[in-house]
C-alpha cells in the first residue's frame, strides 16, 4: 500500500527499515523502497487489500489519481 499512518500522519514510507502498522488489519507493515519506483508499505505477513500485490508503476499511478 502507498498510503499508512505513522503517528498522526498518513504518508509513503521514507527511509528503509521503516515500520507501522496497518490501518486495516492491524498487521505489520514494512518500507519498501524501490530504486525506480514509488516507496510503498509492504505487509510482513498476508495481505488485507485485495488491491495491494503486485504493485507494479501503472498501479501505484492509477492509486494516486484516486
Ligand atoms: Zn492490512
Amino acid at each position: 500500500m502507498l498510503y499508512a499512518w505513522v503517528g498522526d500522519q498518513k504518508r509513503a514510507p521514507f527511509a528503509k527499515g521503516e515500520r507501522t502498522t496497518c490501518p486495516d488489519c492491524g498487521g505489520l507493515l514494512s518500507a519498501v523502497i524501490p530504486v525506480e519506483n514509488t516507496p510503498h508499505w509492504r505487509h510482513k505477513a498476508g495481505d488485507c487489500d485485495p488491491w495491494s500485490e503486485p504493485e507494479g508503476p501503472w498501479h501505484l499511478g492509477w492509486k494516486e489519481i484516486l
